[in-house]
């Protein structure tokens, strides 16, 4: 494999790498645990990045692109990615997303346990270190209880263009918050009653600096830590303090904190100076999210989606969710092909679903072996074939490997090709089989047409040929007639039929939901009426006999369909349901 290409994040890394500036670091003290702060030095060749999905859904796609990047990172520099549950929210996270966030992080091939390390954390566990942290900021006059309601906080907040006001609490002395800020975790108020903020600037040009809260009340219980806080830290406040606890080198984030940022540094830079924390401390760095043209990735979207059964669930493989990516059949590596291919920046950018689909078709195109299916089975009966016959005719199992081998297809008077293959009248450049052509029927014979049947109807029930016993394919006869058309088959008497799923884009639209041109200027667009209304198709097909023994997951290219994966929820043994991962080729660009 080509070695990883450069980004602007990967020279940040190798500067500090060759500055050697995380050498002196020495552990904080291993995270949930009351131990002091010093521990072993950190190696000083190692990075530590974390991945920290908060378990409030199913990782999406733009989550493959953060996972990737930060385990690659890990991986490339002899470093250590974590994976840290960001918990810290109790009302919106529960086990169930927990378990599917390691499932999916599993799969895509990255692991956050290695050398006898299992760097696997809950911010949930550092709430005592959270607290004792606040409670340090209030003693040393950086941060204060404010009392002010919701509504008054943010009319005070001021704008873009205006300073804030302080609050009539601001001056407050650390004594009066601290007997406030015990009083709040030990449950005396009512929720907003009070919140604990960071004394900075009200007049900061940065809004986050205009004393942002860091400690508000809430009486609900918590996935992991159950009843025992009715206090929990803002995101902003403990993201920070999660890194510097778990020794993170590089932070990395999307776009959207860069107005953190200072805060981070702010926060961190206190905790150092009052010797709570060691330095150097933990860098924020962002990179611009994944952004896909036919999909939507905002988790408010997703849930809507199940939730009003657009889909058939998180794992529907029509959604942009790693489990639903799975069931689709796209790979792990179709996932890191397109990682490495998109790279890394700073500049919002829209990526063609395009590029995603020929990552995913590249992988599979080198991996998948081939197998024979007919979609649309129209009969074929070879009338110089005698009845109760067969013959094995040899497919490669992959053409670019032939140390995969060849498989056996039996061969026999009746057929299915796919009805497309005929047509009673040939339009003009039409080689496959009409009355009087031929064709050839790949990794068998070549056959003559010599007429067809209908139903009542006038539709085409049965086609009639006669084949060339001389020319089978891989015998010195194989050449001697040429033709121009070649149709996969599959015996009538061999195949089988099976269930197969024909999956699409999920919107037809490249935004879903936004304003098109030639819009009325009062038309408001909703994503949900982008949805694509042909986005799933059940299909009975009939599969040549080999397919019976796939199993879940396997994966294969149906001759010249596309790629297939055996559904991993509904295949049973001996019975394999299939669905489209994607086709062999674009259908959607003009
Ligand atoms: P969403 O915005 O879709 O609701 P989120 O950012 O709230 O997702 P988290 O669980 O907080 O979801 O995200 C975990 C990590 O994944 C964060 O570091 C976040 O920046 C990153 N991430 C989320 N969406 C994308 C995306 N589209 N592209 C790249 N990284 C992403
Ligand atoms: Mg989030
Ligand atoms: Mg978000």
């Amino acid at each position: 494999t080509a070695a990883p290409a450069a980004n602007f994040i990967k020279n940040i890394v190798e500067a500090d790498l060759a500055a050697g500036k995380h050498a002196q670091r020495r552990w904080a003290g291993r995270p949930g645990t009351a131990a002091d702060h010093a521990g072993a030095p950190l190696d000083p060749a190692k990075i530590r990045t974390r991945f920290p999905p908060e378990p409030n859904g199913y990782l999406h796609f733009g989550h493959a692109k953060s996972i990737l990047l930060n385990f690659g990172l890990a991986e490339q520099y002899g470093g250590r990615c974590h994976l840290r549950f960001d918990d810290t929210n109790p009302e919106k996270e529960e086990q169930e997303y927990v378990d599917s966030i390691v499932d999916a992080v599993k799969w895509l091939g990255c692991s956050w346990e290695l050398d006898g390390e299992n760097n696997l954390y809950y911010a949930s566990n550092y709430f005592d270190w959270m607290v004792a942290f606040a409670e340090y900021l209030i003693s040393s006059g950086h941060a204060y209880v404010d009392s002010q309601s919701a509504e008054e906080m943010r009319l005070n907040r001021g704008t873009l263009t205006q300073p804030g006001i302080d609050s009539p609490y601001r001056e407050r002395t650390p004594a009066e918050s601290m007997d406030l800020f015990k009083r709040m975790q030990a449950g005396e108020f009512a929720d907003g009653a009070h919140i604990l903020r960071a004394k900075i600037d009200m007049a900061s040009p940065n809004i986050n600096l205009r004393d942002p809260a860091i400690y508000r009340i809430r009486h609900a219980t918590h996935h992991n830590t159950g009843d025992k806080w009715c206090v929990y830290p803002m995101y902003t406040f403990a993201h920070p303090i999660e890194d510097a606890l778990e020794n993170i080198t590089h932070s990395i984030c999307t776009l959207e904190f860069e107005d953190q940022r200072p805060f981070y540094d702010w926060l961190l830079e206190r905790l150092a100076e009052g010797g709570l924390l060691q330095r150097p401390l933990p860098q924020q760095i962002e990179f611009s999210r994944l952004n896909l043209t036919y999909v939507v990735l905002s988790k408010r979207k997703l849930i809507q989606l199940v939730d009003e059964k657009h889909v058939a669930g998180w794992d529907d493989p029509r959604m942009p969710t790693l489990v639903g990516a799975r069931r689709r059949g796209y790979t792990p590596e179709g996932f890191r092909l397109f990682a490495e291919r998109i790279g890394v920046s700073k500049a919002d950018s829209l990526i063609d679903y395009v590029v995603f689909e020929d990552c995913m078709r590249e992988v599979l195109n080198d991996s998948a072996e081939r197998r024979v299916a007919v979609l649309d089975p129209l009969k074929l009966v070879i009338t110089n074939y005698p009845a109760g016959q067969s013959e094995d005719c040899f497919a490669p199992n992959h053409p670019l490997k032939p140390e995969l081998g060849k498989r056996a297809m039996p061969f026999s008077r009746e057929l299915w090709i796919e009805a497309e293959d005929f047509m009673e009248e040939p339009a003009k450049g039409y080689h496959r089989l009409y009355p009087g052509n031929m064709a050839r029927l790949k990794y068998g014979y070549i056959v003559k047409c010599t007429g067809c049947e209908k139903d009542a109807a006038g539709k085409v029930t049965t086609v009639f040929c006669e084949y060339l016993p001389d020319t089978k394919s891989g015998t010195p006869g194989a050449d001697s007639v040429k033709v121009k058309g070649n149709l996969h088959w599959v015996s009538a008497a061999h195949g089988y039929s099976a269930e197969i799923r024909l999956y699409d884009r999920l919107f037809a639209a490249p935004a879903p939901g936004a304003r098109r041109e030639g819009d009325a200027p009062e038309l408001e667009r909703n994503y949900l009426d982008d949805i694509n209304p042909n986005s799933k198709q059940v299909i009975t097909a009939q599969l040549e006999p080999s397919l019976k023994d796939a199993k879940a997951e396997d994966r294969f290219q149906f001759e010249r369909h596309g790629y297939f994966v055996a559904d991993r929820v509904d295949s049973k043994a001996g019975a394999p349901v299939f669905n489209r991962t994607v086709t062999l080729k674009d259908s959607w660009s003009a």
